[in-house]
């Protein structure tokens, strides 16, 4: 009966199109269709998830500009996501208004409006909800710890913290324990002042309802406390997505599954995985640094390597013999493997939260944004891996390897990482605190 009068209430998803970004949007999507909610995704022409993944959902096209602007192959996300706010409200408007209209005339009237939630970097979906007086929800893809960071920064700018003196201070940043200025995600974007306005904007939750994270109380409990006292909306932890919703997958690359054949033939625990996510990239000297660290360690790897990187061409040869680079794997079943002892990561948030959840040890490289303050949850707060710097040279890469893989160091970080994995387990399952969220969750849009 409850779940008959859930659905009739449509819920439209708007994703920001970068790959850990659509993840989580869509195993949300999945998590509330399970729940009796219809869900429309309303998606950019530009990195456009594959509809046959996802038979529930309808699709709706948003034409964006990017292309048009010449800026899909720009490397400054600022860019991306500016223009993104521009170009796609009208046409969000007006899919939006034709839904409306379609619906008065299916159900006279009797239906509850439809509720948009989008990623915080889509704020245009907020403002287009507001005028047409429609409920809308964020969703942020990043942790609470980050989303705090972005609220702090007003404060630390008036007081002459930021911009920063020194970007790789050790010193910790007033109010936001255990973090350092270096961690603080500043680094890498090419305009201070444009970035700091856009982190503003894409965390102001203006006339929304609610936001959601994806995180759990047992992972960021102060922080999720501290973000509830911030925001004057309720805050819902609803994660870890990917492990509520595992059979969803919203890969805009092929996986190549040959990893998985590869990796039944290596032993226990004994591989290292490489990967630095979606958009991190390595230039060609750090390429060649990797591959001659990752020979000599003589541990197996397995090496994500996305279309576009190169290896040097005299690393093909020795690198077939202890390890396989494939184009893009399916990570999460890779890090499920019983033969993956180590995952050396950029710390994206969907690859620090599928580690850990596959109680696998990282080594952590961050790059940009937010990686930064999820590396030093990873290594100070949860200490389930340790930090290297980028620019290493190959015998430092070699140590690192053989510390997280080989050495007592490495043993218990897999300990802690294993009984953390178990800690959210019990976070998850039925009655904890994660199915209260959910619930609280569910009221919260049935009533907004
Ligand atoms: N991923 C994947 N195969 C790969 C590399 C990454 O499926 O070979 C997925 C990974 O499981 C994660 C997402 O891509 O869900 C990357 O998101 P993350 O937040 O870790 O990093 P980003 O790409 O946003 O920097």
């Amino acid at each position: 009966m409850e779940k008959q009068r859930w659905g009739i209430r449509k819920l439209v998803l708007v994703p920001c199109p970068f790959q850990g970004h659509i993840n989580p949007m869509l195993q949300l999507g999945t998590l509330l269709h399970a729940n009796g909610f219809s869900i429309t995704v309303a998606h950019t022409k530009f990195n456009f998830p594959n509809p046959e993944n996802h038979p529930d959902f309808t699709f709706l096209p948003i034409p964006d500009a990017l292309f048009d602007r010449g800026i899909t192959s720009s490397i400054d996300l600022t860019d991306i996501i500016s223009c993104l706010n521009v170009s796609c409200k009208a046409p969000l408007k007006n899919s939006l208004a034709q839904i409306m209209e379609s619906e008065k005339e299916n159900h006279g009237g009797g239906q509850k409006l439809p509720c948009v939630i989008y990623d915080g970097s889509m704020y245009f979906a907020e403002a287009v909800a507001h005028e047409l007086e429609l409920p809308s929800i964020m969703l942020r893809t990043t942790n609470a710890s980050t989303l705090l960071t972005y609220y702090s920064f007003p404060q630390l700018q008036k007081e002459g913290y930021i911009p920063l003196q020194d970007g790789m201070s050790l010193a910790l940043v007033p109010g936001l324990y255990p973090l350092r200025f270096k961690d603080l995600p500043l680094a890498n974007f090419k305009n201070l002042d444009i970035l700091l306005q856009l982190m503003a904007r894409t965390s102001d939750i203006r006339s929304s309802s609610a936001v959601i994270c994806n995180t759990l109380d047992c992972l960021e409990k102060s922080s999720l406390a501290k973000l509830q006292e911030q925001c004057k909306v309720p805050v819902f932890p609803i994660g870890p997505l990917h492990t509520i919703v595992p059979s969803s997958s919203s890969s805009l690359l092929k996986e190549d599954r040959s990893c998985i054949e590869w990796l039944n033939k290596q032993s226990h625990n004994s591989v290292l995985y490489v990967s630095l996510g979606s958009i991190a990239s390595m230039n060609q000297n750090e390429l060649r640094e990797m591959a001659k660290g990752l020979t000599s360690s003589r541990q197996p790897f397995l090496w994500v390597l996305r279309p576009g990187s190169l290896l040097p061409e005299d690393f093909d040869e020795s690198i077939g013999e202890k390890g396989l680079i494939v184009k893009w794997a399916p990570q999460k079943e890779v890090l499920a493997h019983k033969a993956v002892g180590g995952f050396w990561s950029h710390c994206g948030w969907n690859s620090t939260l599928e580690s850990i959840c596959a109680g696998v040890a990282m080594i952590c490289q961050p790059c940009f944004g937010d990686q930064t303050v999820n590396a030093r949850l990873v290594s100070h707060v949860w200490k389930v891996g340790f930090e290297v710097d980028n620019n290493l040279v190959s015998i430092e890469i070699e140590k690192a390897i053989r510390r997280l893989m080989l050495d007592v160091e490495g043993q218990e970080l897999r300990h802690r990482v294993i009984s953390l994995k178990k800690k959210i387990e019990l976070c998850t399952q039925e009655g904890a605190s994660f199915c209260n969220s959910l619930s609280e969750l569910r009221k919260c849009i049935l009533s907004c």
